[in-house]
């Protein structure tokens, strides 16, 4: 599995450095001053051959020529960190209070910046590798951000790839699947308004939470009898507020929550029936209620040539056994889904052995699964990048995918 002589082991010890770095300085959404500064300056000592910087205020495009002429491949990994107080009491553990690398994108910003340094010294491909370094992924749709500033078409980027790390699978596994991955991600807030007075007078109020239980359970019902029950979501309320007094009866009520599902057409259904019923329950209660509906990132969906493409380049990094082609898809939401709606491609995910789960105070990134993510980075820009001087010399098929190329050079 490590062989002495392969270039991506002997680059690892420093690539483990960047990431514990990374690590102890954790920044949230776009305001990444240090993060990003300390990104560029690695691609400039690995000698990329463009660096633009301040896209999306903090995000930055690394361009790596290969030895000829071709298409160029997108790679992207995240910055940015949480707003979580960690408790993994590990000696690189985040030096500012109240915010950590909980997602572990310190993690994929340093196994790109290793598939920089591999591409940079063998350039073993037909085209440009685009390194992608996003901001605010947690929330505040980065990756939109980037698309938005156009730098991407001015590339001439035309197809991207993403990995995020999965906690308990196991290290030395990926898992993907094709189609829908991760779920269209929104989020709704409702204020509803009636009129408090003395509780021992209900008859001269209008009580809001009357109209807020109603809502609540209004909600519910449209995932059991609206939704298409073979392309089910969810909605949660993850938060109701109203009152203070025993003996008061509030003026307003609120609830908040979150939506999620794999499929557009059920995200359409929901949106409307929660208008539908807050608007009933206005009319029935005599209250005013108002709906936000915030769509915040579309489902993340593996177009099925690009999943086929990381299929393969993840068996011939690991073999066939350790590659999961039917992972489930998951609720979580993920704004590469913006990318991938602009160009084909596919995120895989890569095993972070037994830790606590993503947003956990105590997860930390594993840096066991350096390796194999930067062995996938390489492979998928050696192997897409050769293809495409190929094309239709050779089918792409599932056959391919999940048959062990004996002249796999890329093992970590
Ligand atoms: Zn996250
Ligand atoms: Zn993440």
């Amino acid at each position: 599995m490590h062989p002495k002589n392969n270039r991506i082991v002997d680059i690892v010890p420093e690539v483990k450095e960047w990431r514990q770095w990374l690590h102890r300085n954790p920044e949230l959404l776009f305001d990444l001053p240090k993060t990003s500064r300390y990104i560029a300056d690695r691609l400039k000592e690995i000698g990329v051959d463009e660096i633009h910087e301040n896209i999306a205020e903090t995000g930055i495009v690394a361009v790596i020529n290969g030895s000829s002429e071709g298409p160029t491949l997108g790679l992207r990994a995240e910055m940015d960190a949480l707003p979580i107080k960690e408790a993994s009491n590990e000696p690189h553990a985040s030096q500012t209070p109240g915010k950590m690398h909980a997602c572990g994108h310190d993690g994929h910003s340093a196994m790109l910046l290793g598939a920089a340094k591999y591409l940079a010294e063998t350039r073993n491909f037909a085209g440009k590798a685009a390194l992608i370094f996003q901001p605010a992924e947690e929330g505040g749709v980065g990756a939109k951000a980037i698309l938005d500033d156009g730098i991407l078409n001015r590339l001439g980027v035309n197809e991207v790839y993403g990995m995020h790390n999965i906690p308990n699978l196991p290290i030395g596994h990926f898992g993907l699947c094709e189609g829908p991955t991760l779920a269209a991600t929104d989020f709704f807030y409702v204020e509803i308004e009636g009129h408090g007075g003395h509780a021992s007078r209900p008859h001269k109020c209008i009580d809001p939470l009357v109209a807020a239980n109603a809502i609540y359970s209004g909600f519910q019902s449209i995932i059991t009898r609206n939704a298409d029950p073979m392309k089910n979501g969810l909605i949660s309320i993850t938060a109701m507020q109203a009152g203070e007094a025993n003996n008061v009866i509030p003026q307003t009520a609120s609830l908040k929550g979150t939506v999620r599902n794999l499929h557009e057409d059920t995200r359409d259904i929901i949106e409307q029936r929660m208008h539908d019923i807050v608007e009933g329950v206005a009319a029935c209660y005599d209250v005013r209620v108002e709906l936000v509906y915030d769509r915040l990132c579309p489902v993340t969906f593996n177009h099925s040539e690009q999943f086929r493409y990381a299929a393969e380049a993840a068996v011939d990094i690991v073999g066939q056994d350790n590659v999961d082609v039917e992972q489930p898809a998951r609720l979580g939401g993920e704004d590469f889904s913006f990318m991938l709606q602009e160009n084909p491609g596919c995120i895989i995910f890569v095993g972070n052995g037994e830790t606590a789960g993503l947003h956990h105070p105590q997860y930390d990134f594993n840096d066991e699964a350096l390796p194999y993510g930067i062995a996938f980075w390489a492979k998928i820009v050696e192997d897409r990048l050769r293809h495409a001087n190929q094309a239709g010399a050779r089918d792409p098929g599932l056959s391919t995918a999940v048959s062990r190329s004996p002249g796999a050079s890329m093992t970590p």
